[in-house]
């Protein structure tokens, strides 16, 4: 991928979105801005040199993504799940951090641990613009309150990663969330400018089934019977688990939908096409995933209304060490929970790994670049695949690619 640019990034589909193009370039150089399909996406503000190219390929988790030959002691590698160390089920102590949270709260629980006991000085995360409700903003939280405003997932796009360089110019130590893909490139800066591990010593992400564009919300607001400019908070769930899509105008209307509607029927036909080639759905490269630990019925997830309930998922000795402490200091509170059991509450996520290499082989026949994956164990989630699944999903990517629709 020696001649990767930013700009062949983009125009190859394989853009995430997360910003760390704008971290790689010099300050100022590159931004991220909404583009007619409704994702963020990188603009030069000039043409950049090789050094900020070479820096862009280098940080970039769209094009490449690589795990090490040796993980931290007592992870071991699953070939669909990835590196594990921990696996329980849980949720947030607190009963309000436990239902504001997108599913029971775990990641908001293990930032408040982190701040409350010194081990960091502020989180950069995601939350609702406070100025327009629809998009997302990048937030410095350093207080428990700072935390619970921005708990919740975002099914919209967010480039936590563009925001890294202010990060870095604030004093003291600070946790980073994202989606994935936002993690894999933090990874990524780490590992080349080692330096920096002392100021991020916790990645927290968590599952992702793909970053769904504006569209998908306008299209929800569409079926509210509202215009994007009475909004005045927008929520996609939290607040009860899975709880609702909810929409408030400045008249007082308050219009809700619940998640099976909104992400099943709406925004899940709205991914971005870099989505649908990630064997990354999982997190891998954080220290703690957090997820969704659905109650299973009749073999699929059940999305009736409950008490929220994460998965916790630590991934490294850091991520080990973290539930711990936050479990006895009564944070966070879980129970174990079996890997076979995620077959059944993660299928997206399951069948997504298995059929990357079918989709990457369809995209090859049509001399598209798909991102490439190193250590993944590709070839084991894929050989899980009967020979006509396989050809299927080949056929069918074919098939979607010949019609420009991935
Ligand atoms: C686009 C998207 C797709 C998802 N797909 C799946 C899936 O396939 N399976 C599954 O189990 N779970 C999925 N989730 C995650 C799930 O909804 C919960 O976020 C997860 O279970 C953690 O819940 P929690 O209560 O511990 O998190 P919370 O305590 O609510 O904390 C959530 C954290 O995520 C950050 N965040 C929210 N939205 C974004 C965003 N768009 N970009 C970056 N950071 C963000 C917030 O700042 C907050 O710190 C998805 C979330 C998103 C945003």
């Amino acid at each position: 991928m020696a001649e990767m640019t930013l700009e062949k990034i983009v125009a190859a589909g394989l853009c995430s979105g997360c910003g760390a193009c704008v971290f790689a370039a010099t300050q100022g150089a590159v931004e991220m801005r909404l583009d007619g399909d409704g994702f963020l996406r990188p603009v030069a503000l000039r043409a950049l040199n090789e050094t900020e190219q070479f820096s862009i390929r280098q940080f970039c988790p769209g094009i490449a993504l690589q795990h090490p030959e040796q993980f931290d002691k007592g992870v071991s590698y699953h070939h669909v799940w990835g590196p594990v160390s921990r696996l329980a089920a849980g949720h947030a102590a607190d009963a309000d951090v436990r239902h504001k949270g997108s599913s029971g709260g775990a990641l908001s629980g293990l930032l408040i641990h982190l701040l409350e006991t010194g081990k960091i000085d502020f989180v950069l995360h995601t939350r609702a613009s406070e100025t327009q409700p629809l998009t997302n903003e990048s937030v410095f939280s350093s207080t428990r309150k700072d935390v619970i405003a921005a708990a919740g997932s975002r099914y919209a796009p967010a480039s936590p990663v563009a925001a890294l360089r202010d990060a870095l110019a604030r004093p003291g130590r600070f946790a980073f969330v994202g989606k994935p893909c936002d993690v894999a490139a933090v990874r990524k800066i780490v590992q080349a400018r080692p330096e920096l591990a002392e100021r991020i010593p916790y990645l927290l992400s968590f599952m992702c089934a793909g970053t769904p564009s504006m569209k998908g919300t306008h299209e929800i607001l569409q079926r509210f019977k509202l215009n994007a400019d009475e909004v005045v908070g927008f929520r996609y769930r939290g607040d009860g688990w899975p709880g609702l899509a909810c929409a408030e105008t400045v008249g007082g209307q308050r219009e809700t939908m619940d998640y099976n509607t909104a992400w099943g029927t709406i925004l899940n036909r709205h991914l971005q096409s870099r989505c649908k080639m990630c064997a990354d759905g999982t997190g891998e490269f954080a220290d703690v995933v957090g997820a969704d630990a659905w109650h299973g019925k009749d073999g699929y997830p059940d999305f009736a209304e409950a008490e929220g309930r994460s998965l916790v998922l630590a991934r490294t000795g850091t991520g080990s060490r973290l539930v711990s402490q936050a479990v006895d200091a009564g944070a966070i509170a879980i129970e174990p929970f079996p890997i076979e059991n995620l077959n059944a509450i993660q299928p997206y996520q399951r069948r997504r790994k298995q059929e990357i290499r079918a989709r990457a082989l369809a995209a090859k026949i049509f001399k598209r670049t798909s991102p490439t994956y190193i250590r993944f164990k590709l070839e084991d989630c894929s050989a899980q695949l009967s020979r006509y699944k396989f050809i299927k999903v080949l056929v069918g990517t074919a098939v979607r690619i010949f019609n420009n629709r991935v």
